[in-house]
This record gives structure tokens, sequence and C-alpha cells, in this order.
């Protein structure tokens, strides 16, 4: 699934579904059950809503996402997971850079913790203008990259010419208990909007595997 202008999410693979979240529960009274029935999903609602919720760790799902360095070091935050990245000091970065929409262009207002983004709007400085500068930036910062790694600079070093707009990719690796701690931070109305963009992604994929887990989830968090 597209994100931004030039990112993506990708689901590789996943090992995620309710049942798996009702027999790892029933386990503890050594029983199980076959296929969803409506008491079931009173206990998945039952789980979400006391905190139970080490039997949704046995849900897994594997991404890989592209994203701007940016994002990715806010994602990479979020411990409970695996990681794996594109590496600068093994390969050639591509000139990729987010150029964010004439919409996503903003101000913050307000006090730090409690910010408002607007559009915005000066008509000294559009959010054209904006998009131009940061165009010829990334333009600028690429050559220098590739001279210096044309003279036989290290590319570990090298690398800290570009910005951090610049597309990386990765693949997550995590379980449907830490999915939902990232969605429910990361797909909020205080996140950074970039981030906001993918965790939208992830957010409909993962009810896509599991329906009535997310029901729950969203009855207890939104
Ligand atoms: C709007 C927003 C603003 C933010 N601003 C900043 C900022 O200014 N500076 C900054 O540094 N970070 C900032 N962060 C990052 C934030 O502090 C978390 O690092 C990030 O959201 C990951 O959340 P997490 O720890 O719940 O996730 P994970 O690391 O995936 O952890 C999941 C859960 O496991 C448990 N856990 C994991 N590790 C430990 C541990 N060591 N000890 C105890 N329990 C643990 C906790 O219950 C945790 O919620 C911000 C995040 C958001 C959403």
């Amino acid at each position: 699934v597209k994100v931004l202008d030039k990112g993506f999410v990708e689901l590789i693979q996943s090992m995620a579904d309710d049942l798996i979240v009702v027999n790892s529960a029933r386990v503890s009274f050594n029983k199980s059950s076959a296929a969803l029935e409506l008491k079931d999903k009173k206990l998945i609602k039952f789980l979400m809503e006391n905190h139970h919720e080490t039997p949704f760790e046995h849900c897994v799902f594997t991404f890989r996402i592209k994203c701007p360095i940016f994002v990715a070091r806010e994602w990479f935050r979020h411990r409970i997971g695996s990681f794996n990245e594109w590496s600068g000091r093994y390969s050639v970065l591509e000139d990729e850079f987010y150029i964010p929409d004439k919409s996503a262009v903003r101000t913050q207002v307000g006090k730090p913790g409690a910010y408002t983004f607007l559009p915005w709007e000066d008509p000294a400085s559009p959010p054209e203008a904006f998009q131009e500068a940061l165009v010829a930036h990334c333009e600028a910062s690429y050559d220098l990259y590739q001279y210096w790694l044309d003279k036989g600079v290290a590319k570990e070093l090298t690398r800290i010419f570009l910005p951090v707009n610049i597309y990386t990719q990765f693949y997550w690796t995590v379980n449907a208990r830490s999915l939902m701690n990232f969605i429910k931070l990361r797909n909020a109305p205080d996140a950074l909007l970039e981030i906001r963009e993918y965790a939208k992604i992830v957010e409909a994929l993962f009810e896509q595997a599991m329906p009535i887990t997310y029901e729950a989830y969203v009855s207890c968090n939104k």
C-alpha cells in the first residue's frame, strides 16, 4: 500500500487470527475452540477490557516498510518488535527524498505536548517555496554525497551529507499486543502526521487479519 509520496507498507506474512487469541487464553482451563463462537468473541473483549494482553502476543505480523528516516527513527522507538534496516554502511542510498504535499506544509501553535498544526500560509513564502527549497537542498546534498563517494570516502561517513527525509526500508516483525500499542500511539491526533499515515495502513491490515480483536481494541481505546 502506497504511503506519502514514495513510501509503502507491505505485509510480508502474518500468523494472526482471532482464534489463536482465544485458544491461547483457554489453555488456562485446558480447553480450546475449533471455530470462533459468540462466547469466544466475548472472551476477547474481556481480555482487552481487563488488560489480560498476553494472548494477543501469539499473533505475529511481518511488514516491509519504506519511509523517510525521520519517520523510521520514531518507529524504532517501539522496542517490542524486531527490525532489520537497509544499511547505509554497506550500500549506496538512493536519491529518493520525501517532499511533503503542499497541504502537509504546516506551522505549529500552542505549547509542547499540546501543539495544534495549521496549514502554512504566508504569501511571501508559500508552501510551494518550501517544497522548492527542500528539493534544491536534497539535490545539493545528494550531489555532495556522490562527489565524496566517488573520491573514495567510506559510505558510512559520506551518508552524513544526507538529510533525514531520505527514504529507508526495513523489516518489522511485531506481535499483535505491541502492534496495538503502536497504533494507539501513532495513529493518534498528537502523532507526527507522516508516521500517522503509515499507522493508518498498519491499522487497516491488523483489522483485516483479526476483526474481533480489532473491534475489542476500538471499543476499549477510541
Ligand atoms: C506523540 C509522541 C511524542 C513523543 N515524544 C517523544 C520525545 O519527545 N522524546 C522521546 O524520547 N520519545 C518520545 N516519544 C516516544 C515514546 O516515549 C516511546 O518511546 C514510543 O512511543 C514507544 O512507546 P512504548 O515504549 O510504549 O513502545 P515499546 O517500546 O514497543 O514498548 C511497549 C510496552 O512495553 C513495555 N516496556 C518496554 N520497554 C520497557 C522498559 N524498559 N521498562 C518497562 N516497560 C517497558 C511498556 O509497557 C511499553 O508501553 C513520543 C511518542 C509519541 C507517540
